[in-house]
Formats: structure tokens, C-alpha cells, sequence
């Protein structure tokens, strides 16, 4: 299996190679050159399999070789080993017809989770073929900072550097983060705001020399590891609703348009899906994309759904390329139109097929704390923020006879505030999170400069050499 950028101006890879690389050469993101699919045949005989063995199944196309089958299987076991569900990704009813699947039940109590921790194995499996270390740098606003940091925790090949905006996070996701004391990550609190952390990571990252020398690596989610390790979830959803056979929707609440990228391509792969929803908040780009074509960037407003608080879905781009049925050239000058213009220019056919199957929903806060009410008073389940706005959205498309099954990407107590705001519920930590607060916190404070990080870099790596 090889993959090709959106873009079509960077060397086609292997999945070994986009999962060191992460963003294309040519600033475009990597898909597969063909999509695998599987016969029906093939479906119904991953029907019941454990949750790690039909990860190990799905992946196997999109890793191609690269890593043998026995072995990919071994990492999936290791991967989820460590969730606090025997099910992994739970799926539970709350109404008629709708239903929701539990994506938090991993350390860090978010979804994140699911792509991250077989990410960490994956990682240390083709640096330890290859003899080779990379330092793995990025930015958080909360989850996928924790989420990176427990996945490679204790990682003899690899550093891990994260930049959080200090005093700008949730304590609970500050913690997660900071109570981390393995020598081989490092916190650096970022005296500024979170775009500050992202542009001074995208300033390490053009520094050739540097980023060479450090053997820099990102898991951001343009990463397509992450969204090929979240597709098994939605096949598990759909196989357990009795797909093949019958049909099943999914809504997810969006940021990124990473976690609803995946179910599109469950679907790309031979399931039959019927109906995608995204859910956003006041950060609500693709409802106006989905409604009216109107991919306009607005600046970004915080809300109480952070992990939702993006103006830019930079996974969109992979679906547009599809859209535009595989036209690299015109989806990199829509592209490039929009970072100048901050409108993209869908053409009306491609946003007529994206119509056909996905629609979108945006909740302000109110209405989000209204729906996490509303939900517990009927069915007595606690959704997080995030995850009630997918529950909105999955109620709101509900079609008779086919499954509609919601992604909750948070577990709530990673949001208590709104939660006691909602319901005057304070959801209690998982037991392995139970004493968080009072664990000891390591982090360096630097000055939002190019200079400070890449010193603590360094210093971070020579640290762990
Ligand atoms: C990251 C995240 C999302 C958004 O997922 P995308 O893949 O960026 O669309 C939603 N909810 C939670 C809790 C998250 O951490």
C-alpha cells in the first residue's frame, strides 16, 4: 500500500513513512492510493471479534506489508490492554434509535485515546526495525497533548515534547499532562495563547537544519495513522447494528474532522452507511459548509466544548480531494485560496455529493447545557459536552429503522464545571485518576519565543540521549 498527498507534488510513501512523516511535503496530507475494501464474506466473518483483533483486521490493508500481521495484532492487543472497559468502545442506548458509543474509556478519558495508544505502539515497533529515535513535538489546548504524553510515556525511542498555553488549560487536562514524570517527556507551559504553542511548533518544524538534528516528528491528527486507527470503531458499531446487511448512521461532534473522516472511509471500505452528522459548537464552519456552502473562517470563539474550538478542520481537506474526485491540482488551489482569501471555494457538484450524505448541527453553550440536561432527566445519561453535541445531531437526522449511533468523545468528568453547571452532578475520576490532584506537577515555563522552545527541546532530547 502506498499513499499520495492531496496535493500531488510529494513522493508517494509507504505507511511506515507517513506515519514518521505526518504532513506531505507539498503541505498536503497523505491518503491511500486506492481504498481497501472488504467483501461481504469478509464483514460478516470480523462479526464478534474482540475489539484489538478487528483493529488488527481493518488496519492490515493500510499497512501493507509493513509490519507483519501476527505482529500488528500483538500491538492492537497491547494497545487497548490498558482500557477500563472489557468492550473497549461500549455502545449503550439512550432513546429509540439512538445510541451511543463510548470512545473515553482509555487513560487520558478521551478519544484520543483510541488512535493514540496504538500510535505509541506503533511507533516504538518501526523505530526499533529502523535503530532509530524521533522527538515527537506538538501543541495542545487539552486532550491531545495527555492523550500524546501516555501513549509514549517510558518510550525508549522516543522524546515527546508538548506546549500548552500556560494557565490556559482545564486543571484536570494540565495535570494529566504535567503528573507525567517519565525522563523522556517534557512539559513546556507557553507563556501565550494556544495559537501561540501552534505557530512556534510550526516554527520548529520549518527550520530544516533543526528539525533534522532532533529527528522532529508530529501526531497531530493529519496524521493518517490516527485516522486509519479509528475506523475499527465504527466497523464495530456497524457490525454489531448487523451490517453488512443493514444499514447504520453515525454522528460525530466534530473539530478537526478527524474522528468523522475515519467513519467516512468505514463506509469507503464496504459498510453501509447511511448518514453522517456533524455536530459543532459556536465554532460552526462546516454546519454553514454543509448548509449553504459557506466554508468562511471566522475567528475562534472558546466554548465549552474546547476540543471543538477550530476554525480550520484541516482533515476536511482529505474529503475535498475525494469530492473533487482525486483532482490534486484544483484541490490545492482551493486550498491555497483559502488560507489567502479564508473562503474556500467548493465547486456546487462537490458540495452537492458531500450534501447527499453528511449535515451538520451547531449547539451554542446554552442549548449544549440544555441538551446534557434535557438527556440526563430522560435517560439518566451523563454526556459530556462534547459528546451531547453528537447526541443532538444524531437525534436531529434519526431516520426510522436505521441505527443512529453517537460518538461521546469525552468522558465527563474531564469537564466537571459543565457538568455541574447542567445537571449539579460532579462526575468522580475514573480510579486510576482518582488522586490527579494530588499528584506532583513537572513542567518548564518558557517564553513564547522560537529561541526558549528550542532550547528546551534540545535539552529535553540530550536529557533522554
Ligand atoms: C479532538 C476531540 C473532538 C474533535 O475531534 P476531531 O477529530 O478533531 O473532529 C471532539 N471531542 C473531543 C472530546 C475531542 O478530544
Amino acid at each position: 500500500m502506498r499513499y499520495i498527498s492531496t496535493r500531488g507534488k510529494a513522493p508517494a510513501l509507504s505507511f511506515s513513512d507517513v506515519l514518521l512523516t505526518g504532513l506531505a511535503e507539498d503541505g498536503g496530507l497523505y491518503l491511500p492510493e486506492t481504498w481497501p475494501s472488504f467483501s461481504l464474506s469478509e464483514w460478516q466473518d470480523m462479526r464478534g471479534l474482540p475489539y484489538p483483533e478487528l483493529a488488527a483486521r481493518i488496519m492490515t490493508p493500510f499497512v501493507g506489508g509493513d509490519i507483519a500481521p501476527a505482529t500488528l495484532r500483538d500491538l492492537c492487543e497491547k494497545a487497548y490492554a490498558g482500557f477500563d472497559h472489557p468492550a473497549i468502545v461500549p455502545l449503550t442506548q439512550v432513546e429509540d434509535g439512538l445510541f451511543v458509543q463510548e470512545l473515553f474509556h482509555g487513560p487520558t478519558l478521551a478519544f484520543k485515546d483510541m488512535a493514540m495508544q496504538l500510535l505509541g505502539q506503533l511507533f516504538e515497533h518501526v523505530l526499533t526495525e529502523r535503530n532509530s529515535h524521533v522527538t515527537i513535538v506538538g501543541a495542545t489546548s487539552g486532550d491531545t497533548g495527555s492523550a500524546a504524553i501516555e501513549a509514549c510515556r517510558g518510550r525508549e525511542r522516543l522524546s515527546v515534547v508538548i506546549l500548552h498555553p500556560k494557565d490556559r488549560t482545564s486543571e484536570v487536562q494540565r495535570r494529566q499532562m504535567t503528573t507525567v514524570l517519565e525522563p523522556n517527556v517534557t512539559n513546556l507551559a507557553v507563556e501565550g495563547t494556544f495559537d501561540d504553542c501552534q505557530d512556534l511548533v510550526k516554527a520548529l518544524f520549518a527550520d530544516m537544519p533543526f528539525r533534522k538534528e532532533m529527528h522532529l516528528s508530529a501526531v497531530n491528527s493529519i496524521n493518517w495513522a490516527r485516522i486509519a486507527a479509528q475506523i475499527p470503531y465504527y466497523a464495530y458499531a456497524a457490525l454489531n447494528f448487523g451490517a453488512p446487511e443493514r444499514e447504520v448512521s453515525f454522528a460525530v461532534p466534530t473539530g478537526n474532522f478527524g474522528n468523522i473522516l475515519a467513519a467516512w472511509a468505514a463506509r469507503k471500505m464496504g459498510l453501509p452507511v447511511r448518514h453522517l452528522c456533524v455536530g459543532s459548537n459556536r465554532n460552526d464552519i462546516l454546519t454553514r459548509f454543509l448548509n449553504a456552502n459557506d466554508m468562511t473562517m471566522k475567528s475562534v470563539m472558546p466554548s465549552l466544548s474546547p476540543s471543538m474550538d477550530i476554525q480550520v478542520s484541516s482533515n476536511f481537506e482529505r474529503l475535498l480531494f475525494e469530492l473533487l474526485g482525486r483532482d490534486a491540482e484544483a484541490c490545492a488551489r482551493i486550498m491555497t485560496g483559502f488560507r489567502t482569501t479564508g473562503h474556500m471555494d467548493v465547486p456546487a457538484e462537490a458540495w452537492e455529493a458531500a450534501r447527499t450524505l453528511f449535515s451538520g448541527l451547531a449547539l451554542d453553550d446554552a442549548e449544549t447545557e440544555a441538551e446534557i440536561k434535557s438527556l440526563h432527566d430522560r435517560s439518566g445519561y451523563l454526556a459530556d459536552p462534547h459528546s451531547a453535541i453528537g447526541i443532538a445531531a444524531g437525534r436531529r437526522f434519526r431516520q426510522a429503522g436505521v441505527p443512529m449511533v453517537a460518538m461521546a468523545t469525552a468522558h465527563p468528568a474531564k469537564f466537571p464545571d459543565a457538568m455541574v453547571a447542567a445537571t449539579g452532578i460532579r462526575p468522580a475520576l475514573p480510579a486510576h485518576l482518582a488522586d490527579l490532584y494530588s499528584r506532583e506537577e513537572r513542567y518548564r515555563t518558557v517564553s513564547a519565543t522560537a529561541g526558549a522552545v528550542k532550547d528546551a527541546v534540545r535539552a529535553a532530547v540530550l536529557s533522554n540521549a
